[in-house]
């Protein structure tokens, strides 16, 4: 039987990070991985690059260009005559984005000697890991055993039993990627990051959109002034966002999906063309024999972690989507490195209080740290300096003046708490503060810190300048 130092079971964001860091660090390495793309052949890359992150920014920026060339355009004099979108074309243009992508991460498989072995990984005792193949009907099922073991089975879609999802009329996530033309009409349950980005995207291709939200508001997790912020702005687009919309039934006609939901008003029903179910992500464990193993799972199926990713088994950790945290590639990556450190004898360690999240709709909405109801709700004494990009030099020059940075500083010592964006090109711009927040920085270290002009950084040095009061372009 074949023994490797450390076995990865999943090649996602998590995985596939894990085992190139613990072969740079001298350990052999397996990694485990079933996914078939959609030609049926094997891939790396897990969910973020084959359904997730990279598809969706690739039909968002196709999107944001063709809405720039219908709308926008003019007002640079720039005429844009007998503008249309071929949607097949723009789908096969992200399918090539993901493959070459995919394709990359085999490639640096090799380089680091790490073995793909192509198949479901299903845990058995004595940290061996069994291999029941895909995609390749003459391979044999086999066994490899590990010193350590890193799980990395990320997650999948969550379902509702009122929209069953058939990936034709009623789709997930991965089924509004792959759309072959605009639906007239387009439903969507759920507001979260992905019911936004997905609602963008056919929005700007020209499908009347309607997302219906049982919350009572916009994106909880955010802070509440930049949700409201970006509620009024995707509003104004046109996207038709109902919240306290709780979605009860589906149904369905020769043509349409008929919505059924109840808000406080009453009960309502709608037709859709097509309908998209983004109602969040649930953990995967499926294939793994994660309860015969013993693995100690959460209420939600959360295979169950400390602080360094350990699981209740010695010398097997778990990392990703399938562990507590938010579900988000790069969080899943930096758990991969911290492990392969641990495994290999060094320290672990990793800052969670200041992962960046990111809604690339356009505006981009992103940040980092506490907003500013939760300094409220913890009782933390703090300053706030916000500034708008309607008083930024470039974000005129761009015709980009939608938006604000806000930094929300302790009162007492000035150290950065949190840092939130909706504005332009937000996704970039939140690193800056990622780094003085990782660095323990303050207000006025931004503030000192000499930004180039004209640039939309300049908003974030306007916004720790303000707040102290000393703003210079408002
Ligand atoms: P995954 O990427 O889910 O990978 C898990 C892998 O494990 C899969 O390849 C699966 O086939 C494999 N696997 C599972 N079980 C087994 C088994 N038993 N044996 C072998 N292999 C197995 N996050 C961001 O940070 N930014 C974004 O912009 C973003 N956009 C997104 C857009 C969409 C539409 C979606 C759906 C998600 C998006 N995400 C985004 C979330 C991101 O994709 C996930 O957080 C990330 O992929 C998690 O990485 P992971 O390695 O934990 O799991
Ligand atoms: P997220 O978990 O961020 O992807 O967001 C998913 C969203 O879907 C959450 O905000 C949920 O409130 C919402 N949701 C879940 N079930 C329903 C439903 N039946 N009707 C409307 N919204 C729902």
């Amino acid at each position: 039987m074949q023994k490797y130092d450390v076995v990865v079971i999943g090649a996602g964001p998590g995985g596939y990070v894990a085992a190139i860091r613990c072969a740079q660090l001298g350990l052999s390495v397996a990694c485990i991985e079933g996914w078939l793309d959609e030609k049926g052949k094997p891939a790396l890359g897990g969910t973020c690059l084959n359904v997730g992150c990279i598809p969706s920014k690739a039909l968002l920026d196709s999107s944001h260009h063709y809405e720039f060339l219908k709308n926008d355009a003019l007002e640079h004099g720039i005429t844009a005559s007998g503008v249309s979108i071929d949607v097949n074309r723009m789908i096969a243009r992200k399918s090539k984005v993901v493959s070459i992508l995919t394709q990359g991460i085999a490639s640096l498989f090799r380089k680091n000697k790490i073995e793909w072995l192509k198949g479901h990984g299903r845990l058995l005792p004595d940290k061996r890991v069994e291999i029941t193949p895909v995609g390749d009907e003459t391979t044999e099922i086999s066994v490899v055993e590990a010193e350590h073991i890193i799980i990395a089975t990320g997650s999948v879609p969550a379902t509702i039993p009122v929209a069953e999802v058939d990936q034709d009329r009623i789709v997930d996530s991965t089924g509004a990627l792959t759309f072959n033309q605009a639906p007239r009409t387009l439903g969507i349950i759920g507001a979260g990051v992905i019911g936004l980005e997905l609602g963008s995207v056919w929005r700007r291709l020209g499908s009347e959109v309607v997302i219906l939200e049982a919350l009572d508001e916009l994106l909880p997790a955010v802070d509440r002034q930049i949700a409201n912020e970006a509620f009024k702005t995707l509003q104004k687009q046109g996207l038709d966002i109902r919240l306290g919309a709780k979605v009860t039934g589906t149904g369905s006609n020769n043509q349409q999906v008929i919505i059924h939901y109840e808000d406080k008003e009453g009960k309502h029903q709608i037709n859709v063309d097509r309908l998209v179910v983004a109602v969040g992500r649930k953990p995967n464990t499926s294939f793994l024999g994660a309860k015969e193993f013993g693995l100690q799972l959460d209420e939600s199926g959360f295979i169950q972690v400390d602080d360094q990713c350990r699981t209740n088994k010695p010398g097997v950790f778990a990392i990703g989507d399938v562990v507590r945290g938010p579900m988000l590639a790069h969080k899943a990556s930096e758990e991969g490195v911290m492990v392969a450190e641990l495994i290999a004898g060094q320290g672990g360690h990793m800052n969670y209080g200041i992962i960046p999240w990111v809604i690339y709709t356009w505006p981009e909405i992103a940040w980092a740290g506490k907003t500013e109801q939760d300094l409220k709700s913890d009782g933390t004494a703090y300053r706030v300096g916000a500034f708008p990009f309607i008083a930024s030099g470039r974000a005129r020059a761009m015709s980009e003046t939608g938006g604000t940075v806000k930094c929300l500083a302790a009162a007492d010592s000035d150290r950065l708490l949190g840092v939130h964006i909706i504005g332009p090109n937000a996704s970039e711009l939140i690193a800056e503060a990622v780094i003085a927040m990782a660095f323990d920085g303050s207000a006025e270290d931004i503030a000192r810190t000499i930004h180039a002009h004209p640039t939309l950084a300049e908003a974030m040095h306007e916004a720790a300048l303000a707040v102290d009061g000393r703003p210079i372009h408002i």
